[in-house]
């Protein structure tokens, strides 16, 4: 047997009016200049608004500057930002994409270069070495869970290619996970952000890696997605759907320490190829891949098929999922979201270069990928 070592290490404030706690949180950290770092979008919205009447007694900034995939240069303003306030803490209000960005503005606040050097495979990684402010976390939507995550998905500026700052330094210092927060969210979010999230928990199952801690988590929160995704589609402002949703997501991103598969690889070159949104991109490929995963690991999926409650073994689980699919309003497949063949030999390099495909139940090549992309048209 191998020596094996778990984490599970952040506070998780969970439910309805989390976000109210966050002042008396910060407060009793002694923190008084908070910079509240968060999407351009929802720096416009009342759900900003609203969440910045429960801070009083601290003096708040607000640095808006995130948007689509996000950039170094809007981690390196975040930092300017931070230090122009004088902030003495940052608070990532948003989707995955603002809470990346939070994770690491407190890191270039308090250390010298660019955002970039400090990416996990950079030949010359500089170390985080400095204390790092004070740093919370409130989810916007149910799908990344990067909220207890210890990476940040950062990209170059010119290239757009995805580089990882990976540490547990990064980690929140504690998480307020508020399903309030998410009762304005349109359908089509919700389904494509949900659909992240069901992946997570998914994909971590069925990796071959050794965590049973991870492997209950997981389909635990398989359980609960099945139960509550097109609820919380159907019906927006139903408070216990969204619970269960950011439940589930926040499992799925705990499960994946474990690891993820190839339909994360897949996901991931759609983004940068095609600049698709990853929640959508999943749930345009988690049918075909798994049903190609499925002869690796049959009894995988006869207790993914069993907490989904369905009746039959492991095989109904793929036509369960494609008719979920269809319940919450994604149909169709990659040609109808403007994927073409010419696309292909793009995607397959890119799927194939991806990490996330060695913990696959199936050893996944790059022929692979094009069959399994051309499936997914
Ligand atoms: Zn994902």
């Amino acid at each position: 047997m191998t020596l094996t070592r778990f984490s599970f290490p952040t506070p998780i404030h969970f439910g309805p009016g989390a976000r109210r706690l966050v002042a008396q949180h910060l407060l009793d950290a002694g923190c008084r200049r908070p910079l509240i770092v968060t999407d351009r979008a929802l720096g416009a919205l009342p759900v900003l608004a609203e969440f910045r009447t429960h801070l009083s007694g601290l003096d708040v900034a607000v640095f808006d500057g995130v948007f689509g995939n996000p950039t170094a240069s809007q981690v390196m303003a975040g930092a300017a930002a931070f230090k122009a306030h004088r902030a003495d803490a940052v608070i990532g209000f948003g989707g995955g994409a603002a809470l990346d960005v939070a994770k690491v503005v407190g890191v270039m606040a308090v250390h010298e270069g660019d955002v970039l050097e400090y990416v996990w495979d950079h030949p010359q990684v500089r170390a985080i070495v400095a204390e790092l402010p004070y740093f919370v976390a409130l989810p916007t939507t149910s799908g990344t869970g990067s909220e207890v995550g210890r990476s940040s998905v950062i990209s170059e500026d010119d290239t757009h290619v995805k580089r990882v700052v990976f540490s547990a330094k990064i980690l929140a210092r504690a998480v307020f996970a508020d399903p309030e927060l998410t009762l304005a969210l349109p359908p089509a979010i919700t389904a494509a952000t949900g659909m992240d999230a069901l992946t997570h928990n998914v994909e971590s199952y069925l990796s071959p890696a050794y965590h049973p801690l991870c492997d209950g988590i997981a389909l635990e929160g398989t359980r609960i997605a099945a139960r509550a995704l097109a609820t919380a589609v159907a019906e927006p402002v139903n408070l216990q759907a969204r619970a269960d949703m950011m439940m589930a997501s926040t499992m799925g991103a705990i499960a994946f320490q474990k690891d993820l598969g190839a339909v994360h690889s897949c996901a991931h070159a759609l983004s940068a190829a095609c600049d698709m949104h990853h929640g959508l991109a999943n749930a345009l490929m988690i049918d075909t891949v798994l049903a190609w995963n499925f002869e690796a690991v049959p009894e995988k999926f006869d207790e993914l098929a069993h907490v989904c409650g369905l009746a039959g073994d492991g095989a109904a689980f793929v036509p369960w999922l494609r008719e979920l699919k269809a319940r919450i309003g994604i149909t169709g497949g990659l040609a109808l979201r403007g994927v073409t063949a010419a696309h292909l030999p793009r995607l397959v390099e890119l799927a194939a270069a991806d990490i996330c495909h060695q913990t696959n139940p199936r050893p996944c090549s790059a022929a692979d990928f094009e069959r399994l992309f051309q499936a997914a048209m």
